[in-house]
């Protein structure tokens, strides 16, 4: 189990003496139950102890990395059960599958569209993640090839399908740099594919028939030397996955079988309703999840599930304070003030570009806030709004001393125009309103 602060409090030297960079060793005590510092920043601590803290502070589920380079994505790290106890942090990754039965050609169609595909969603981009390439011939040769038409096209992670250690390796002489995931090691040839795995440096997939044998496989190939597992959990039932799933996230949070804890492993396609296993995947505790190539408007509703669970609900998504432009907006054009939430942001954005008027939005920093919420709070301010206009030089860029306030900041409106000597006009409390509101009162 994980240690409570006032356990690990119990723990330490006690001295007080700031060395760790906190005022007393009752903070540090907190900061390390909650992972905001490492038992190494204590000087003072014995060996015994330090792996103690060590042990029970450590993520639950283990981190993994796969590929290199801008597209290389990191699962696990995971510390809770349920997304509202504090949040999830690694998003699952989304591997398409080819097979070495497969022309090059159509092989790097695939890849290329795997690279290309892009959704911008709330100022966010969102991308499908790698290729899964599936030993269907047998063949080190035809493996090899399928790899080779990949690393062609992109420098995308990859997951190297081939459970004979011998095809396997033919894939990983081609991109073995790359840091694909490896997949599986069994019972059978574990011991051929941790060596694998440590000459290249690569996370390793893991399969057992049930999860006792697979804490168990999971320890021998610890003591083989590879400590960057992937526990595979694909079953043809979905039933079964989500079972298992759940209950490996559990005992993994629970420290109850940390042989467990690493991420999950879901190939979607043998299940019989695959895109309820992508689903559920995202949902419950998939961390890669392979599946066949998607249709737009899945991987559409996908990459949305996708962002809205791996967002933290605690932390609202901002944008960056600034000004911004809508079309070429010129000195005599609207300035339009709102709040860094990012729906605020776009929503309003979008209803400008649709309305065809020319405008600067002065987006100013509530913390994500909504506008209700920030003048509630008291984070959307005459003083906030004065420093925002000298910060982004807005009295440089219109003729005119008129600011635009969203109708929910209509209490703030006197004393801005007093903080800041401009005219306020307020504007709708829905910004679909804003077409027609510009068109009455800006002239
Ligand atoms: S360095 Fe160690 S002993 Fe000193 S205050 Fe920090 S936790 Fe306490």
């Amino acid at each position: 189990m994980a240690l409570k602060a006032l356990d690990i409090y119990k723990l330490l030297p006690k001295k007080n003496c700031k060395e760790c960079g906190e005022p007393t060793c009752l903070t540090f005590a907190m900061k390390l139950a909650s992972g905001k510092v490492k038992p190494e920043d204590c000087p003072y601590l014995d060996e015994n102890v330090r792996e103690i803290l060590g042990a029970s502070t450590r993520p639950p589920v283990q981190r993994v990395k796969l590929g290199v380079g801008e597209r290389s994505f990191a699962v696990g790290d995971e510390i809770v059960q349920f997304r509202h106890e504090k949040t999830f942090f690694h998003e699952p990754g989304i591997m398409t599958a080819v097979s070495d039965l497969m022309d090059p050609d159509s092989i790097q169609a695939v890849v290329a569209d795997v690279r290309d595909h892009l959704l911008v969603r709330i100022g966010l981009d969102l991308r499908l993640n790698g290729i899964a390439v599936w030993s269907a011939s047998g063949s080190p040769d035809a493996f090899a090839t399928a790899v080779e038409a990949v690393e062609a096209v992109a420098e995308l992670p990859e997951v190297l399908m081939a459970e004979d250690p011998a095809v396997q390796e033919a894939g990983l002489a081609v991109c073995g740099n790359y840091r694909p995931l490896i997949h599986a090691a069994t019972g059978d040839q574990y011991r051929e594919m941790c060596a694998l795995a440590v000459k290249h440096g690569c996370p390793l997939a893991i399969r057992a028939p049930d999860l006792d044998a697979l804490a168990g496989l999971s320890g021998l190939c610890t003591a083989e030397g590879v400590s960057h597992l992937v526990l595979d959990l694909t079953s043809p039932s979905l039933h079964d996955m989500l079972n298992q799933a759940t209950a490996v996230r559990q005992q993994a949070i629970t420290r109850t079988a940390p042989a467990l804890g690493y991420p999950v492993f879901l190939d979607t396609r043998p299940c019989g309703l695959p895109d309820a296993a992508l689903i559920c995947g995202v949902l419950k505790y998939g961390s890669v999840l392979v599946a066949d190539p998607l249709s737009e408007a899945s991987r559409k509703a996908l990459l949305v599930l996708r962002q809205n669970i791996y967002t933290d609900p605690q932390k609202p998504i901002q944008i960056t304070p600034g000004i911004y432009r809508v079309g070429s907006p010129g000195p005599d054009a609207p300035v339009l003030l709102t709040v860094n939430f990012s729906l605020t942001y776009f929503t309003l954005q979008g209803y400008l570009e649709a309305s065809g008027t020319d405008s600067f939005m002065l987006i100013v920093d509530t913390e994500g806030l909504s506008v209700l919420t920030s003048v509630a709070a008291g984070k959307l301010s005459e003083t906030l709004v004065r420093d925002s206009l000298k910060e982004f030089a807005v009295p440089d860029l219109v003729k005119h001393r008129t600011l635009i306030i969203p109708g929910y900041a209509a209490p703030l409106s006197g004393k801005i125009e007093d903080e800041t000597g401009w005219k306020v006009l307020v504007g709708p409390r829905d910004a679909a309103d804003i077409a027609e509101f510009l068109e009455k009162e800006w002239t």
